[in-house]
């Protein structure tokens, strides 16, 4: 399940953003997921609930915003969408071209995560 390891390195990056923001506990972390990294989100869920225990992220919620595959055209320049599916096979609608330049799909970020503050340190 090749989740795991992204899955942890999320958890990393947000427990040192919420530590570094001064949170005492996280509520919420945004996740955007490129449709073309072939994540099943139910997966990302599951692996989170299972490595947040004991930290400030136990309890959190992962939200998940899929953005879908684009390319421009490497024949006619026009830009296109296409699905997972098409990945293997990716043709321009408008010339026919096989392949062209990957616009979005592949992405993978942390949009946004919500914390609590301890209100002892403000
Ligand atoms: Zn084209």
């Amino acid at each position: 399940m090749h989740e795991l390891p992204i899955v942890k390195s999320v958890f990393k990056t947000v427990i040192a953003k919420a530590e570094g923001a001064g949170a005492k506990k996280v509520n919420l972390v945004v996740l955007e997921i490129g449709i073309l990294r072939d994540f099943i989100p139910e997966f990302v869920q599951k692996y989170w609930e299972y490595i947040t225990p004991g930290s400030i992220a136990e309890g959190s919620k992962i939200e998940i915003r899929e953005i879908g595959a684009s390319a421009s055209c490497g024949g006619c320049g026009r830009v296109y969408r296409f699905t997972k599916e098409q990945m293997a096979n990716v043709y321009c609608p408008y010339c026919g071209h096989a392949g062209g330049k990957i616009l979005s799909g592949s992405e993978l970020s942390i949009k946004g995560i919500e914390i609590v503050r301890d209100k002892q340190e403000d």
